[in-house]
């Protein structure tokens, strides 16, 4: 029957959780909040959280190979995914990976589909891992009055070997647009807030969390306050979450930058931030997964007013350079699409060029899956 809707929104079935062997089979147009949400019903945990996961999709999630807020701890979708069948161009089902926790038959053409942002196949069936979940986890806010406070936080934190399942940072210029959009309560005084979770066992939750306080009150945090309740709680990571959105409705264009550096350099990258948005005199709001070394300097601005954009323009530019020169890369986690394409030989190398689009003409001669992302035109 013709609905005029293409097939693939069509594609939104959980096939299977299968609690036993800890896997699900997914059809890529899954809500990947909904998902979550039915995989814990069954007692399992799908940690992938992206901060769209409310609205994203796995497919979504696997094409850019997505990651969210628990990364630190639990890695991003590529950790999760077993399988991917995709159409190839001419509509051959692609059959990769398995059920099974180990499977080296063929070539890992699942592997080569996460992150292909939808240009070397066309998902059909997603093959996702579970593990159980944590049995307790704690919360907290630690609030700074200055922002290199905060990020050498991160860095102790990460080198105390603690491993918060999520550790985020946000900027006194997020904090004030997400408490104007939330009222969440977070303190709009403060230059940058960490919000951190641990967890695990009860008791290994509540030694990490103790060591996680001192930390932050060594370095220099001003209070560090623990979610005292599950309500408390979703408050911290709705108002993180309302981050993007919040930041977006400032100005009437919103770049949002992905600059991913080792952690050991989120203060030096912070700081170049800071200073490049000074130099060009432009609004920008950074949070990110600290703990990751994943920064999204958001840039507010107006696309109308070119003069504006020209220096927008240079600070991305020099956003990257700086991340690139700290041994950081262009995408932590949302892509390279269209826009970074530019920037994609200064990161890698002539020959990964080549490569990339070699095997896209291979697979793809006439570039019908979307022309020109990643490797440009
Ligand atoms: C508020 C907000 C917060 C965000 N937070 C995060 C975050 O924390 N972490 C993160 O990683 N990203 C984040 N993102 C970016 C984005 O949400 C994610 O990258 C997400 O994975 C995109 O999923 P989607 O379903 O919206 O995909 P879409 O945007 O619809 O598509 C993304 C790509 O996937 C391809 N694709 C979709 N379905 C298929 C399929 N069946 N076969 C082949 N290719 C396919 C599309 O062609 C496209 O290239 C955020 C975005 C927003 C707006």
């Amino acid at each position: 029957m013709q609905t005029g809707k293409p097939v693939i929104n069509a594609l939104n079935k959980i096939i299977e959780i299968n609690t036993q062997d800890l896997y699900a089979v997914v059809q890529p147009r899954v809500v990947t909040a909904k998902f979550a949400a039915e995989v814990a019903k069954q007692g399992l945990f799908y940690p992938p959280d992206p901060g769209s996961m409310a609205v994203s999709t796995i497919g979504g999630n696997v094409a850019e190979n997505a990651g969210g807020l628990r990364g630190l701890k639990y890695g991003v979708t590529k950790d999760y995914v077993m399988g991917v069948d995709f159409f190839d161009v001419t509509g051959g089902l692609v059959k990769s990976g398995s059920r099974t926790v180990k499977c080296v038959t063929g070539l890992n053409l699942s592997g080569l589909q996460v992150a292909s942002e939808g240009t070397l196949g066309v998902f059909n069936e997603i093959v996702l891992k579970l593990v159980p979940p944590p049995a307790a986890n704690k919360a907290m806010m630690a609030v700074f009055d200055d922002i290199d406070k905060a990020s050498e936080t991160v860095a102790a934190i990460i080198a105390a070997h603690i491993v918060p399942c999520t550790l985020e940072i946000l900027d006194n210029s997020t904090i004030k647009y997400v408490e104007d959009f939330t009222k969440a309560g977070l303190p709009t005084e403060a230059q940058a807030i960490l919000l951190i979770e641990v967890d695990g066992h009860a008791g290994q939750v509540a030694k990490e969390a103790e060591k996680v306080v001192a930390i932050c009150k060594k370095v220099g945090a001003v209070t560090v306050q623990a979610a005292k309740d599950e309500a408390q709680r979703n408050k911290l990571w709705e108002a993180r979450r309302a981050a993007l959105p919040a930041l977006a409705r400032a100005r009437p264009t919103t770049v949002l930058e992905d600059a991913t550096v080792p952690r050991s350099q989120i203060p030096a990258m912070i700081r170049a931030i800071n200073d490049i948005a000074k130099k060009h005199q432009l609004d920008v709001g950074t949070f990110g997964h600290a703990g990751d070394g994943n920064l999204h300097p958001t840039i507010l601005c107006d696309k109308r007013d070119t003069k504006e954009f020209e220096r927008v323009e240079q600070a991305v530019d020099e956003i990257f350079d700086v991340a690139l020169s700290l041994k950081g890369t262009l995408s932590g986690e949302h892509g390279i699409g269209l826009a970074k394409s530019k920037w994609l030989e200064k990161e890698t190398s002539p020959a990964t060029l080549a490569y990339a689009r070699a095997l896209k003409a291979a697979v793809d001669p006439k570039g019908i899956l979307n022309p020109g992302k990643i490797i440009g035109g």
